[in-house]
């Protein structure tokens, strides 16, 4: 990452990261979250991007912040914040050229509901009525994932290449009534950024909502943190759907969680994630679905998609 990206995201305003680290920011101040605080210490200065906490003294900028509070070093919360650059609402969809920072913040939640910001799906439903797997999607699912080509077509993925030549994955979200809600791109380039890009008005929540009809009553259904875990979890024959891969569970993701047990007597369990954000996710989702099983991963696998891989890989030297 070179020292303007960087410089980016330094830039990026502090309290909109803060916020999207969970941390209820008023009046330039919040509880702290590397303290025992039950009155707003940590206080944002605007004017430098920075935060500090009188009581502990935690103290920094943006990439501080997200390296302290999710426990990430330098790289990952660089990545982190890169991440939310695919955030709804960023636009850039047709100019992948433009810098799609920017947008992030400006999109807050009751924006996200003006007609600026809604989510065209009639301009997008056509790719996924014949979807299209170029070279680098077959490679990437079929040979690096592992993925049963069911599980492929009744997620809807397609591929694209953009202007300049890179290949996309593009995975569609749909409502429990089958409409496109959102889409979210990823990057068939190893390594490169932005790694996720959203169409203005996505609605990236929660993914494969579609599942929820064919449930029987009592039936398990896993919950994972991200679109790749539900593929795996899919292929491993068991009914899935993803929350975003954030550490926190926003309002929106708990309310639709809410609905989701109320509605449908089912089962539900999870593999979180084998590091201190996975475990997170899981006690946040917990108080919404108390009754949510947890499932550990042996030690040498990070997330459920290692698992799927390495029970797969068994599998065929067995047989083979
Ligand atoms: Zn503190």
């Amino acid at each position: 990452m070179d020292r303007l990206e960087l410089q980016k995201l330094r830039e990026l305003p502090i309290e909109g990261v803060a916020e999207r680290l969970g941390l209820q920011v008023s009046r330039h101040k919040c509880l702290c979250p590397f303290h025992a605080d039950n009155h707003p210490s940590l206080s944002f200065k605007v004017s430098k991007n920075t935060y500090r906490c009188f009581v502990c003294g935690a103290s920094g900028g943006t990439i501080d912040l997200v390296m302290r509070h999710l426990n990430l070093d330098f790289k990952a919360a660089c990545r982190w914040l890169q991440t939310l650059s695919g955030s709804p609402c960023l636009g850039g969809e047709d100019d992948p050229t433009q810098s799609t920072q920017k947008g992030l913040f400006l999109c807050t939640a009751t924006q996200r509901e003006s007609p600026a910001c809604t989510f065209d799906a009639t301009r997008y439903e056509r790719f996924f009525e014949r979807p299209w797997l170029l070279p680098e999607a077959r490679k990437f699912l079929f040979e690096e994932r592992q993925l049963d080509p069911r599980v492929v077509r009744w997620c809807r993925l397609t591929s694209w290449k953009d202007k300049q030549g890179v290949a996309w994955l593009q995975i569609p979200y749909y409502n429990k009534e089958g409409q496109l809600v959102g889409i979210q791109n990823r990057n068939l380039v190893k390594g490169a950024l932005p790694r996720f890009r959203f169409p203005q008005g996505s609605q990236c929540g929660i993914y494969n909502l579609p599942v929820l009809n064919l449930l029987k009553p009592g039936e398990q259904l896993f919950i994972t943190e991200g679109c790749s875990d539900c593929w795996a979890m899919l292929s491993a024959g068991h009914k899935a759907i993803a929350i975003p891969s954030a550490t926190l569970l926003t309002n929106d993701v708990r309310g639709k969680m809410e609905e989701v047990r109320c509605k449908f007597a089912i089962q539900f369990h999870m593999y979180p994630d084998r590091d201190a954000p996975g475990e997170r996710l899981f006690l946040q989702l917990q108080k919404v679905l108390s009754s949510l099983v947890h499932h550990q991963l042996p030690p040498d696998c990070k997330d459920f998609s290692d698992l799927y891989l390495s029970t797969i890989t068994k599998t065929k030297t067995q047989n083979g």
